[in-house]
């Protein structure tokens, strides 16, 4: 029954995306694996799903730019049809405190974590309202939820895809299309690389109550879960994923 899905990925290249788009596809899924500067990374992640005896293809696209969402559904629907799944997780960190903090590093983090998620969700919902089946997931976070020290403009995106989630759900569901979100806390990939020798670092990780950052792939499998036919019934929520942090 997979084999007729097709997902897309923002931000596979590497990290939690690429695990996403490597779980999806170990269940027969087509995935399009979209990246932006990190073309051998895509390639890698592709080579590693192909190998397997998966579906997959990279699609390079700065999803924070209308024109380029638009030449990416083009390009994906041509080469591997109309997404079913959609993960909006591309992302970036610019962190500093409020007083330091130049008006580009809160547009750069904006756009490529809030206004792309309404961008490729737009282009991809209105697909999805015709076929009358979808799914969507974007990758929020926990700074959504709580606020963290050097990271109002993250805070602030996360936030927003939280609220997102749920007015997506509201407007979507009459057409059997279900918008959740996971919020992940500290999770290991590049966007954390050094964050536990931190004092910062340190001090989170004593608060998680499993002693431990997550990986990649219990993000995967979370993420696989909400966009599986087992879960037909859960919209609006956003999962928080972080090893007990936030309790
Ligand atoms: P990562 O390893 O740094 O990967 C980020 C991905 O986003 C890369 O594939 C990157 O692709 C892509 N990307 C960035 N800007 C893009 C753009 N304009 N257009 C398309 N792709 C773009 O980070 P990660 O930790 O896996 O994070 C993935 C998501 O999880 C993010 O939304 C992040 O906020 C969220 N999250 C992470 C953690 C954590 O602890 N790691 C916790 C909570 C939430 P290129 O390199 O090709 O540009």
């Amino acid at each position: 029954m997979n084999n007729n899905k097709v997902a897309l990925i923002t931000g596979a290249s590497k990290g939690i995306g690429a695990a996403i788009a490597k779980k999806l596809a170990s269940q027969n899924i087509k995935v399009a694996i979209n990246y932006n500067s990190s073309q051998l990374d895509a390639l890698q992640v592709k080579n590693e799903i192909t190998a397997l005896g998966g579906v997959a293809e990279v699609f390079k696209a700065d999803v924070s730019d209308r024109q380029a969402v638009s030449r990416l559904f083009e390009e994906v629907e041509s080469v591997l049809g109309q997404v079913n799944l959609l993960v909006n997780n591309a992302g970036v960190v610019e962190n500093r405190l409020l007083t330091n903090m130049e008006e580009e590093a809160w547009d750069k983090v904006i756009d490529t974590n809030l206004k792309a998620c309404f961008l490729v969700s737009q282009r991809a919902a209105s697909a999805m309202c015709r076929s009358r089946f979808g799914r969507i997931l974007n990758i929020a976070s926990t700074c959504g939820f709580v606020g963290t020290v050097g990271q109002v403009n993250y805070s602030a995106s996360k936030g927003g895809i939280i609220a997102m989630t749920r007015s997506m759900a509201k407007e979507l569901s009459s057409y059997n299309i279900t918008v959740n979100s996971i919020a992940p806390g500290f999770i290991e990939t590049d966007m954390t690389d050094g964050f536990d020798s931190s004092p910062q670092g340190r001090q989170v990780l004593k608060k998680i109550l499993m002693s431990r950052p997550g990986t990649v792939a219990e993000v995967a499998n979370m993420a696989a879960f909400l966009l599986s036919d087992e879960n037909s019934y859960m919209t609006g929520q956003s999962v928080v994923l972080d090893g007990g942090l936030s309790v």
